[in-house]
């Protein structure tokens, strides 16, 4: 079977370029995303598949041939990312990424991490040899509060340690923190933290509650985000990165290099996932009819039961 392919907005869209500072960016809707298997070396509390991952099938060879193969085809899309769940406990990935890189078509092979395989030096030199260019790598908070979210002690240290080690490859790095209510606090520290790695722009994503509730109390408030992020615009004008949203309102009051970006790239998985994701009622704004911003994520169902519809802080764009 092929899975489907979506998005919450799925479109084409600008691929790797520069944003409308010059800054360099790495534009998602570009790519697209293959997830080939669904086990994984942590156990995230925050983690989305978790509602739906014993009703995903992994992408054998075959089918994954017949993707990769559609993609080329179809000549549009060059940035392919390789996930899982934890695609580096999947002992086929060197081959299933030598199969991709051997078209010799894709400008981009990524490959979605949470990074704790890639502390070890002979792994990651062969999924780099095999043609993996560029690395996604989810980063949850400082060390005690990244452990205790990936409730894998040490796996902090080894995260960062597969960080180090990218920093002698000719690769891209992006790193990934889901926003909540075990890590709102900590933004700030951990954004400079990683601002000194090879990082080349960082990404800050929304919580997706997966369920029509917040069950687990992780969603953040507009107002908590906002007050995390200040101070942080300055510290990463220092180093010319950016720190990405993803998810959230595109009117967010928030100021370069902080920028809101609602593009995902389209992702092969069966539909289950979309239909457990549209729980989450994204999508909500007391403003949309009045705002030009068509593809904003607004806000959740769960949230706007938390918090409210944040009439004050949400404005129409355009
Ligand atoms: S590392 Fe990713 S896939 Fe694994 S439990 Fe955490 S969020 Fe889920
Ligand atoms: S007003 Fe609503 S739809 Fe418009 S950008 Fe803000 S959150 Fe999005």
């Amino acid at each position: 079977m092929i899975p489907e392919t979506k998005d919450p907005g799925s479109r084409m869209g600008p691929e790797t370029g520069n944003d409308a500072t010059g800054r360099s960016r790495i534009g998602l809707a570009g790519y697209t995303v293959i997830p080939v298997w669904y086990g994984c070396n942590n156990d995230c509390v925050i983690c989305m598949l978790a509602p739906v991952k014993g009703q995903l099938p992994a992408v054998d060879f075959d089918l994954f041939k017949k993707l990769v193969i559609r993609i080329v085809s179809g000549g549009r899309c060059r940035h392919l990312i390789l996930s899982g769940a934890e695609v580096t406990t999947f002992p086929g990935l060197g081959r299933y990424v030598a199969f991709a890189a051997a078209f010799d078509y894709f400008e981009t092979i990524q490959v979605q991490t949470n990074g704790r395989k890639l502390c070890d030096a002979a792994y990651l030199r062969g999924l780099i040899d095999a043609g993996v260019n560029e690395f996604f790598i989810s980063i949850h908070g400082p060390r005690e509060v990244h452990d205790a979210i990936s409730r894998v002690p040490g796996s902090y240290d080894q995260t960062m340690q597969g960080i180090g080690n990218l920093r002698g490859y000719p690769v891209n790095l992006l790193t990934n923190t889901v926003l909540t209510r075990l890590n709102y606090g900590h933004v700030a520290a951990l954004i400079e933290e990683i601002a000194g790695t090879k990082a080349s722009e960082m990404h800050l994503w929304n919580f997706f509650p997966m369920e029509e509730g917040d069950s687990k109390d992780l969603i953040v408030s507009m107002k908590d985000l906002l007050a995390a992020l200040a101070g942080v615009p300055s510290l990463l004008r220092s180093v010319d990165k950016p720190l990405v949203l993803k998810g959230f309102p595109e009117c967010l009051p928030v100021s370069d290099p902080v920028l809101v970006d609602s593009d995902f790239p389209p992702t092969l998985i069966p539909d289950v996932f979309w239909k457990t994701l549209a729980r989450s009622g994204f999508g909500a704004c007391c403003h949309r009819d009045a705002c030009t911003a068509k593809r904003c994520w607004g806000l959740s169902r769960a949230y706007i039961a938390k918090y409210g519809d944040e009439r004050d802080i949400l404005s129409p764009v355009g």
